[in-house]
C-alpha cells in the first residue's frame, strides 16, 4: 500500500503551469471587439466574416461585441457604422476624423490603442488583410500583448481565455495559442475562413463617439496623392461562388488552360496548385491554399491536385468539393464531396463541351460578354 509523501507535487506542464491570475490592471478588460476596415467608404467583407465569429465569442462569454470605426468625418464612415448593426454588433465605436480618411499605420494605431485603453475590450479580431496585418502588429506592440495571426478557429475555453487556432509548422500542424497574462487578446483572421453572418435589416445599436487625440502635424506620413491598383479587380477567386482550379497533375501550361477553358464555361474563377506558380505557369493572385487564397465557393473543382494539407486548408469552406484525379488514393479524396478517379487532360475537355451545350443561352451569353 503506498501513502502520501513528502515529494512536492510535480508542477503542471505546458499552458496550465502559464496560467496565472490575471493582474489586477487587467480584470477590467471586457467585451469583444472586431476592427471594421474600410477603405474610401468601401468596407471589406471580411469585417462582417469576423462580426460572425465574434458574436459566437461574445455570446459564449456572455458580453457585448463592438464594431469599431475608423475614418472620415461624415455620413459614408456613419453608413459603415449603421451597417455593422446589420451584421449583429450591439454597439459601436467610432472615431471621426478627417485625419482617418486614408489608412496610414501611425494615426490608425495611435486611434485603435486610444480606444482600447480607454474602453478595455478583452479581445479585439482583425481582418489579416494587408491592411489588418501592418495594424494589428503595431497596435499588439504598442499595447505590450500577444497577437495570434492568420487563425483558422476561434473559441473561448472553459476559463474564458480566447482560443487561437492557425497552422503551424508549414501548415503541418495546427495548434491554439493563448494570450493569457495580457489583455485584449488580439487574433487576425484571412478572408473567408469564417462564413458571412445573416445580415438583418434596420438593426440598431449604440453609438460610442470618441475624439481622436492628434493632429496632422503630429503624423510623419503624408498622403500625397491615390491611384488605385489597376489589378485590384483582376481576380475575385476568395469570392467567387464557382472556383475551377488545376494543379501539377495537369503536366503543362497549356494543359492548365483545360481547366481555365472550363471556369470561362462555368462563369467561374479559375485557380490553382502552389506549384504551378512557383513553375510561373500562374500568377500568385490566383494560388489557393494556406499561403495564397482562401476560398469559399458553392462548387469547387480541382483537377490534378493532390490535396496536400496546405492547399486543404484554403478550400474546406467550400460547400461542395469535386475532385478529378488519375490516383484513387490522393489525399484530395478524404475530403472531396465528390471524387473522379480519370485523366483530367482528357475529361476536362469533355466537361466544358457538356456545360457549353447544357447552359442556358442567357448563360452563354454572360460567359461571352
Ligand atoms: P502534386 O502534389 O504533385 O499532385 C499532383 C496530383 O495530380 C497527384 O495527386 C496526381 O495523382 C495527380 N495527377 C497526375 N496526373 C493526373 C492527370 N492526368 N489527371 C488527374 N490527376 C493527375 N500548396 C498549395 O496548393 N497552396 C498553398 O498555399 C501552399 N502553401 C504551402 C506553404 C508551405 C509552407 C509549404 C511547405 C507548402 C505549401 N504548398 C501549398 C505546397 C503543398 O505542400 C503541395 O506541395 C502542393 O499543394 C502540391 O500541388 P499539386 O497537388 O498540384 O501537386
Amino acid at each position: 500500500m503506498t501513502g502520501p509523501t513528502n515529494t512536492p507535487a510535480r508542477p503542471s506542464a505546458g499552458r496550465a503551469a502559464a496560467k496565472k491570475e490575471l493582474p489586477e490592471h487587467f480584470k477590467a478588460y471586457k467585451h469583444v471587439w472586431v476592427f471594421v476596415e474600410q477603405e474610401r467608404g468601401q468596407v471589406h467583407p471580411v469585417s462582417w466574416e469576423l462580426i460572425g465569429a465574434g458574436r459566437k465569442l461574445a455570446d459564449k462569454l456572455g458580453v457585448e461585441l463592438a464594431a469599431v470605426v475608423l475614418g472620415p468625418s461624415g455620413a459614408a464612415t456613419r453608413g459603415i457604422v449603421a451597417e455593422s448593426f446589420c451584421y449583429g454588433v450591439d454597439l459601436a465605436y467610432l472615431v471621426a476624423d478627417d485625419i482617418l480618411a486614408d489608412y496610414r499605420n501611425e494615426s490608425y494605431t495611435k486611434a485603435l490603442t486610444e480606444l482600447v485603453d480607454t474602453y478595455k475590450p478583452e479581445i479585439l479580431l482583425l481582418g489579416a488583410t494587408t491592411l489588418g496585418r501592418d495594424l494589428a502588429g503595431a497596435v499588439a506592440t504598442t499595447l505590450l500583448t500577444g497577437l495570434t495571426a492568420d487563425c483558422t478557429d476561434l473559441d473561448v475555453d472553459a476559463d474564458g481565455s480566447l482560443a487561437a487556432t492557425r497552422p503551424t509548422f508549414g501548415g503541418s500542424l495546427l495548434c491554439t495559442i493563448y494570450t493569457l497574462n495580457y489583455r485584449p487578446q488580439m487574433a487576425t483572421v484571412r478572408p473567408r475562413v469564417m462564413p458571412m453572418p445573416q445580415r438583418l435589416e434596420n438593426a440598431l445599436g449604440r453609438v460610442i463617439e470618441h475624439p481622436l487625440a492628434i493632429v496632422e502635424d503630429d503624423i510623419v506620413t503624408k498622403v500625397l496623392g491615390f491611384l488605385p491598383d489597376r489589378d485590384s479587380a483582376k481576380s475575385n477567386l476568395a469570392f467567387a461562388d464557382v472556383v475551377v482550379a488545376g494543379g501539377l497533375g495537369l503536366a503543362s501550361p497549356e494543359n492548365f488552360q483545360l481547366a481555365r477553358q472550363l471556369a470561362l464555361v462555368l462563369g467561374a474563377e479559375y485557380g490553382c496548385s502552389r506549384p504551378l506558380v512557383q513553375k510561373g505557369w500562374v500568377t500568385s493572385d490566383r494560388q489557393i491554399g494556406q499561403t495564397g487564397k482562401t476560398i469559399r465557393p458553392k462548387l469547387y473543382i480541382a483537377a490534378g491536385i493532390s490535396g496536400a494539407i496546405q492547399h486543404r486548408v484554403g478550400v474546406e469552406g467550400a460547400d461542395l468539393i469535386v475532385a478529378i484525379n488519375t490516383d484513387k488514393n490522393a489525399q484530395i479524396f478524404d475530403f472531396a464531396h465528390l471524387g473522379i478517379v480519370a485523366d483530367a487532360i482528357r475529361l476536362l475537355p469533355a466537361l466544358t463541351e457538356a456545360f457549353r451545350r447544357r447552359l442556358s443561352p442567357h448563360s452563354r451569353d454572360r460567359i461571352a460578354s
